[in-house]
C-alpha cells in the first residue's frame, strides 16, 4: 500500500511554553472562532488560555520559550496540567518538554508532524477528540504514535 503523503506541517511557533502543541488543539483546528495559538493574542482564545498563568509565569527566565529552563520545573501547576492531559487525552506536556530539551525543537516538530496525522488524508488530528477536521475521520489513540 502506498504511504499517505504527509500534509501536516505544524510550525514550531505553535508550541506553547507548557509543552502544549497548539497545532493539534480543537481551538486551533476548528473553522469557527479559531484560536491562533498560545503565543498569539487572538481574540478567539478561550478564557482559560487568555488567563493562563503558565504562559505569563514570571519564574521562567526571560530568554526562554519553555518551562524546562525554569528552576522550579516541573512545578505543581505544570504537573497538574500534565496529569489532566495524560488522563483525559493521552498526551503529556512534560514528556513533550523533556523531548524538546533532549532532541531540539526542530526534530521534535518533525516527530509531532508524523504523530498527529490522519491516516485518511494526511492532515493533523486533534488531541482533544482525535478527529481530523479536514476529512472528519476519528482515529483510535493507539494508532497515533509513530516513532521516527
Ligand atoms: S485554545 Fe489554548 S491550547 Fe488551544 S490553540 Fe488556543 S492557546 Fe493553544
Ligand atoms: S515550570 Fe512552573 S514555575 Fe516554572 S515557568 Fe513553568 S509554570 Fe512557571
Ligand atoms: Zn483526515
Amino acid at each position: 500500500m502506498k504511504a499517505m503523503p504527509l500534509k501536516t506541517r505544524i510550525p514550531s511557533r505553535l508550541m506553547a511554553p507548557c509543552g502544549m502543541n497548539c497545532g493539534i488543539c480543537m481551538g486551533f483546528l476548528r473553522e469557527k472562532n479559531k484560536c491562533l495559538g498560545c503565543t498569539t493574542d487572538s481574540p478567539q482564545k478561550p478564557k482559560s488560555c487568555l488567563v493562563c498563568r503558565i504562559k505569563t509565569c514570571p519564574v521562567r527566565p526571560a530568554h526562554s520559550a519553555f518551562c524546562f529552563d525554569c528552576r522550579k520545573y516541573p512545578c505543581p501547576r505544570l504537573k497538574q496540567l500534565d496529569k489532566r492531559y495524560r488522563t483525559k487525552y493521552g498526551m503529556s506536556m512534560i514528556e513533550n518538554l523533556d523531548k524538546i530539551k533532549r532532541i531540539g525543537l526542530r526534530k521534535f516538530m518533525a516527530e509531532e508532524n508524523r504523530r498527529w496525522v490522519c491516516p485518511s488524508c494526511g492532515r493533523p488530528i486533534c488531541v482533544h477528540n482525535k478527529k481530523c477536521y479536514a476529512c472528519g475521520k476519528v482515529i483510535h489513540t493507539a494508532a497515533l504514535f509513530i516513532p521516527i
